[in-house]
């Protein structure tokens, strides 16, 4: 590889330049799908390159990839997944060969009534738990649940894994890297996006820059294209500067982030990647798609008790309760360990999405916690998934740049899988990059629609992401027409669905006053309100509890508090001299804001209370779940798709490979 310094002084020290044929941003699924097919044909048996390198002649191609979590395997995800597009990659994968991997061998789905009585339920869920409550004997109702006795095949993972993403992306890293044609550096964040505008200009001082990192969306409008481009292309990307302080003014061991050079940059950094949204910022998305449905997904890994009757490969999926508008999972590795947690979608109008507080709630119901009692907390994680699918997809490719995995809309809602379809893309860029290579075409755009684009439209993923376009419409206007929407679009095969669009969430969400009205009056939210602002508590979990949810029997082993599992479960860290991350754009809007949405999802407690009503963020507890990003209810003035908290990249956060 070339080092050259650039001609880009930062004012300080001279910002370094690195050239390379291909860069990757982050090692999710998708560019591990990518990585892996590509490594495997980059040199001959013999050693020598099949392909040779345009920056390194003699050597094969220079393949970098930089991860921004600490360690390989840091992501957190379910995994149940029918492994199609794992095991095209792997003919003779052996489950037996990864660790926490084990072939699925049963799965349920499991409606959950609600025993405590503190559930939002509306009365035609109400009148249906009366009905089974009082057919008990009739239907097989136990544990305060009915296992479904039938469910719908496009759900089923017959012949999938029951896999740990943090063990399975170890595993494949450990492969990538063993080929000696990649590399991949985690602890490195890619914070820009490099853009060449046509002709390159002189600045005042004369010198020629000749490309310009893409300005923070937070500065753009993120579903408009704000600048004139004539055929811009993306020309590689810039690190993040390092020895700085929280707003990124340079400081003692001021180290500017480098810039990558490279013909192809592959954007893989899943659903709140700061690159992806440069992107979107800079091209737009294309005619009537939008980023609106999303979920925050929280799970612990947990050692079921010595005695467990469940066996590796069992999969359960849960709806109905906590509250009706939130799904559970429940996966069994082997040697007794169990994946397990909530998602809480976007269409669930409450001010107070706490995913935490839920999800222990879900593991205290009788049917999920005669599995629990006795376990112990392994490790825990959150993460948000992008929800749109098809609908979310953004350009996939442009002259210098294609997006793979969850950020370029792969996740099917409707099968409930997004790893084997991240994986996938991958490969099939991987394909497309290897023909352009060996025919010595340019990474044009025109050149990888010709290649990857077409290759991707004639996939499964395609086909079954077109199927799962609508399926989620329907739980806009409540849960059993989402259950009834879904069922439709799944079983005739996408032909009949709901109509209609997903609200922005600043639309749904009401206030705290507004939501809990009948329930708990006015005046006394507002007393709430100051006396946890006095004693420091979450509002939520006094709101709660005000509305008949039981306090949490916390026992130190599986029911921990929140700062208990951010310390022992996820392990969370954030090196020193990097900038927030997090940053409340507006801040009137904060002062303004009723809800505070954010202090009270945020899954790593990072977010408090401020001065003046503007949220306080500390970087050292933030898990990068980017729930954040996604719930903020106000939006900004320059835009109404997006809401007052920018997400950027940032380092440190989950120290666990196991999620
Ligand atoms: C709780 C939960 C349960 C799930 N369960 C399932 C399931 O059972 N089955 C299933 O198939 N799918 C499941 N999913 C979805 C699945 O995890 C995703 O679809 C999949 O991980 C997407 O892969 P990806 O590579 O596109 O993105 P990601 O997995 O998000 O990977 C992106 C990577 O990019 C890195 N990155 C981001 N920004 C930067 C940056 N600026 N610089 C460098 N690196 C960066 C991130 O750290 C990350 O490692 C679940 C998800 C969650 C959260
Ligand atoms: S970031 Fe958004 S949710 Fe949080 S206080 Fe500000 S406006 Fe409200
Ligand atoms: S501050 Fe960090 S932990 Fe909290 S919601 Fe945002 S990304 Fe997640």
């Amino acid at each position: 590889m070339t080092l050259a310094t650039s001609t880009q002084p930062t004012g300080i020290v001279e910002r370094q330049r690195l050239d390379a044929d291909i860069v990757c941003v982050g090692f999710g699924p998708a560019t591990a799908g990518f990585l892996t097919t590509l490594s495997k044909q980059l040199i001959n048996q013999d050693g020598t390159p099949a392909i040779e390198s345009a920056v390194l002649p003699g050597a094969p191609p220079q393949v970098l990839c930089y991860e921004r979590a600490d360690d390989i395997g840091f992501g957190v995800s379910g995994v149940v997944t029918r492994a199609r597009g794992l095991r095209a990659t792997f003919p003779n994968l052996d489950p037996k060969d990864i660790p926490m991997a084990a072939p699925v061998t049963e799965e349920k789905v499991v409606y959950l009534l609600d025993p405590v009585g503190a559930s939002r339920r509306s009365w035609a869920l109400r009148a249906a738990d009366a009905c089974i409550r009082a057919c008990n004997g009739l239907l097989p109702f136990e544990h305060e649940a009915v296992e479904l006795p039938w469910s719908p095949a496009f759900l089923h993972k017959t012949g999938g894994l029951v896999l740990s993403m943090g063990q399975f992306m170890q595993w494949v890293g450990a492969q990538v890297q063993s080929t000696g044609t990649v590399q991949i550096w985690p602890g490195t964040p890619v914070a820009e996006v490099l853009i060449e505008h046509g002709e390159p200009e002189p600045d005042q001082a004369g010198r020629v820059t000749p490309c310009a990192p893409v300005p923070h969306p937070s500065s753009l409008g993120a579903h408009g294209v704000t600048r004139p481009t004539s055929a811009p292309k993306v020309v590689g990307v810039r690190l993040l500067d390092q020895g700085v302080d929280k707003q990124g003014k340079p400081g003692d061991g001021f180290m500017p982030g480098m810039d990558i050079h490279a013909a192809l940059t592959v954007v893989g950094d899943g659903p709140v990647g700061p690159i992806g949204q440069q992107l979107d910022a800079q091209f737009g998305l294309p005619e009537g798609h939008h980023t609106r449905d999303w979920a925050v997904g929280m799970k612990f890994v947990v050692d079921l008790p010595a005695d467990t009757a469940l066996k590796p490969g069992m999969v359960l999926h849960t709806f109905g309760f906590p509250e009706p508008e939130i799904f559970g999972f429940f996966y069994v590795h082997p040697e007794r360990v169990a994946s397990l947690g909530i998602f809480v979608p976007s269409w669930f109008d409450t001010p107070v999405r706490t995913a935490y507080r839920y999800l222990q709630h879900w593991m205290l119901h009788p049917y999920i916690w005669r599995y629990l009692k006795g376990g112990k907390l392994r490790s825990w994680g959150a993460k948000t998934i992008g929800e749109s699918g098809r609908r979310g997809e953004p350009h996939l490719v442009g002259n210098g740049y294609a997006r793979v995995g969850e950020g370029s809309g792969t996740t099917n809602v409707l099968t409930g899988s997004g790893v084997d379809e991240a994986w996938s893309t991958g490969a099939q860029l991987a394909e497309s990059v290897l023909e352009l290579l060996k025919a010595k075409k340019p990474f044009s755009r025109e050149n990888l629609e010709q290649t990857y684009l077409k290759r991707r439209r004639a996939s499964w993923v395609e086909a079954e992401g077109r199927v799962a376009e609508k399926a989620r419409v329907g739980f806009q206007k409540g849960v059993v027409r989402g259950m009834v929407g879904m069922a439709l679009a799944g079983l005739t095969n996408g032909r009949f669905a709901p109509n209609g669009e997903p609200v922005p969430p600043y639309k749904r969400i009401p206030t705290l006053e507004e939501y809990y009205r009948g329930r708990i009056p006015a005046a006394e939210v507002e007393q709430l309100r100051k006396e946890c602002a006095i004693k420091g508590i979450s509002l939520h979990g006094a709101l709660m509890q005000r509305c008949g949810w039981p306090a949490i029997p916390y026992d130190g082993q599986l029911l921990v508090s929140h700062q208990d599992a951010l310390l022992l479960g996820g392990k969370v860290q954030a090196p020193p001299g990097y900038a927030d991350h997090v940053v409340f754009l507006y801040p009137e809007l904060c002062e303004r804001c009723g809800t505070k949405i954010c202090i009270e999802l945020c899954s790593g407690q990072a977010i408090a209370l401020g001065l003046g009503g503007v949220p306080a963020f500390d970087r050292e507890k933030c898990v990068h779940c980017g729930a954040c990003y996604w719930n903020c209810a106000q939006p900004i003035p320059e835009n109404p798709e997006r809401m007052n908290i920018a997400f950027r990249a940032g380092t440190g956060g989950l120290h666990s490979a196991e999620n």
